[in-house]
C-alpha cells in the first residue's frame, strides 16, 4: 500500500516538474543615469540586477555586474532609468475620448472593460506600472475584474489599486442619471443622502472588493448637474465613510473642488483630496495639520479649458473655463504649505506625460514632480515597501526614457523601455 502511495507521489512530482517552466535567468540592467526617488537625485553609471519579479541588487555598475554571472544584459547606459511610474488618479473604463454625459449609459460593462484593457496598454507604454482607479460608475465593478485578472496573469496591465463606485448625493457629481424627471433611471446603490445610506454605499463597495472609497465632497466639472462650488456630501456623511473604510483597513479619497467641501473632507479625515482646485488658505492649513494628501490633476483642467471635447455639453466646458482661474493660486498654496502631493492625471492616458509639465509649470521642481509619480505615489497607496523606488527587494518595475527630464519634462514622453515585475513589456 505504502509503495503504491509513494509511486503515485513520485509520478505526481515528476509530472509537476515537467510542467514547470524553467526559472528565468537573472537580468542585468545597465543604467546610464538612475533616479534615486527616495533621495531625490540622479546617480551615474549604475546597474540593477533583477531576479524573478524583484530587484536583487542595485548600485555601482562595476560592482553589480561582477555579481551577475549568467545574467542576460539589457543595456540602458545611454538612457535615464526611473522606477515604474504611478498615476494616482485614473478612470480606466470606457472610451476616454467620448465626453458625452450619457457615455456610460450607452455602454455595457463588458464593452467598458474592453476599453479599459485597451486604455491600460497606453498607460503601460507611457511607463506607468501602477494606477489608482479613482472610481467608476460601472455597477458591475469592471475595474475590479481587470485588477484581479491582471494579478492572476490572465491579461497584461499595470498594478491596479481601485475605488469602487462614486459615493455621491442625489443630483451630485457622481449621480450617473442626467435624464429628465419623468425619464429617470432606477436609483443606484452609490447614491447616499444621509449617514446611513453612506454606510450602505461604502459597505457595498467593500463587499465587492474595492481598495479605496471615492467620495464626492463637492460638485464637479465634467457633469451637467452639479456645481463645483457647492459642498455635496456632509461632513458627518464623509466621517462615517472614513470610519467604516478605515475599520476595514481601506482608504478614502474625496473629489473636492470648492473650498467648503475641501475643508469638510479634510476634517472628516479622508486620506486624500482629489483636485483641490479652489483650495483656500484655511483649507491648505487644515490639510497640512491633518497630513491629508493632495492629488492636484492640473493637466485635465488646463486641456479642458483649451479644447471643446467630443460630445461634451456646453455647460461642462463653461464650468471648466470658470474653475481653471482658481487652479494656479490653489496649487501655489499647496506648495507653500508643503502638502504631500501625488501625481494624478484624471484624463485620457494619451496625455499622461503632460501632467509632469503642468506640475513643474505650477511651481514644483522637476525632481519633486518625478517623486510625485514614484515614491510619493507609493506612500499614498501604502505600497512604499513594494514599489516607487529602485531598491533591493522591491518589484522590478523599471522604465527608461531618452533624454534628461531635468532639462525638459517633455522628455517624459520618450519612454523606450518598460519592465513590470521583471517582465519586459516594452
Ligand atoms: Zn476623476
Amino acid at each position: 500500500m505504502i509503495q503504491k502511495i509513494l509511486a503515485v507521489l513520485l509520478l505526481y512530482t515528476s509530472v509537476v516538474s515537467w510542467g514547470q517552466t524553467p526559472a528565468k535567468p537573472p537580468v542585468l540592467i545597465k543604467a546610464g543615469r538612475l533616479f534615486d526617488a527616495r533621495g531625490g537625485r540622479f546617480l551615474q553609471n549604475q546597474a540593477i540586477l533583477v531576479e524573478g519579479d524583484r530587484i536583487k541588487e542595485v548600485g555601482d555598475a562595476a560592482i553589480v555586474s561582477s555579481h551577475a554571472t549568467g545574467a542576460k544584459t539589457i543595456d540602458l547606459s545611454t538612457k535615464t532609468v526611473l522606477p515604474g511610474l504611478i498615476d494616482c488618479h485614473v478612470h480606466i473604463l470606457s472610451n476616454p475620448k467620448d465626453y458625452s454625459p450619457t457615455r456610460d449609459l450607452r455602454m455595457s460593462s463588458p464593452q467598458a472593460v474592453l476599453w479599459g484593457y485597451h486604455n491600460l496598454q497606453i498607460w503601460l507604454a507611457h511607463g506607468f506600472t501602477t494606477l489608482r482607479d479613482a472610481g467608476e460608475s460601472d455597477l458591475a465593478y469592471g475595474q475590479l475584474a481587470l485588477r484581479d485578472s491582471i494579478n492572476k496573469g490572465l491579461v497584461r496591465g499595470p498594478r491596479i489599486v481601485s475605488a469602487g463606485n462614486f459615493v455621491s448625493v442625489t443630483g451630485g457629481h457622481g449621480d450617473a442619471d442626467p435624464l429628465a424627471p419623468d425619464q429617470a433611471l432606477p436609483r443606484r446603490p452609490n447614491l447616499a443622502d444621509n449617514v446611513d445610506e453612506v454606510a450602505l454605499a461604502v459597505r457595498h463597495d467593500l463587499k465587492y472588493g474595492a481598495d479605496w472609497i471615492k467620495l464626492m465632497a463637492t460638485g464637479g466639472v465634467s457633469d451637467v448637474l452639479s456645481d463645483f462650488n457647492v459642498q455635496e456630501l456632509s461632513e458627518e456623511q464623509m466621517a462615517k465613510a472614513v470610519e467604516i473604510a478605515h475599520r476595514a483597513h481601506k482608504k478614502v479619497m474625496a473629489h473636492a473642488e470648492g473650498p467648503d467641501g475641501i475643508k469638510a473632507a479634510a476634517r472628516a479625515g479622508v486620506d486624500s483630496i482629489e483636485h483641490g482646485t479652489m483650495m483656500d488658505e484655511e483649507g491648505a492649513t487644515l490639510m497640512e495639520q491633518k497630513g491629508t494628501w493632495l492629488v492636484p490633476t492640473l493637466e485635465t483642467f488646463q486641456r479642458g479649458a483649451e479644447e471643446i471635447h467630443p460630445g461634451e455639453e456646453l455647460v461642462a466646458s463653461e464650468k471648466n473655463k470658470a474653475i481653471l482661474k482658481f487652479q494656479a493660486a490653489a496649487f501655489q498654496r499647496a506648495l507653500k504649505h508643503h502638502l504631500k502631493i501625488a501625481f494624478g492625471l484624471d484624463d485620457d492616458p494619451d496625455y499622461v506625460d503632460r501632467e509632469f509639465v503642468a506640475l513643474v509649470k505650477g511651481g514644483m521642481t522637476p525632481v519633486e514632480a518625478l517623486q510625485a509619480a514614484t515614491v510619493r505615489g507609493s506612500e499614498l497607496l501604502g505600497l512604499s515597501d513594494q514599489i516607487g523606488s529602485l531598491e533591493v527587494g522591491k518589484f522590478a518595475d523599471i522604465v527608461a526614457i531618452d533624454g534628461d527630464p531635468l532639462a525638459d519634462m517633455k522628455n517624459m514622453e520618450n519612454v523606450v523601455f518598460v519592465m513590470k515585475g521583471g517582465e519586459v513589456l516594452k
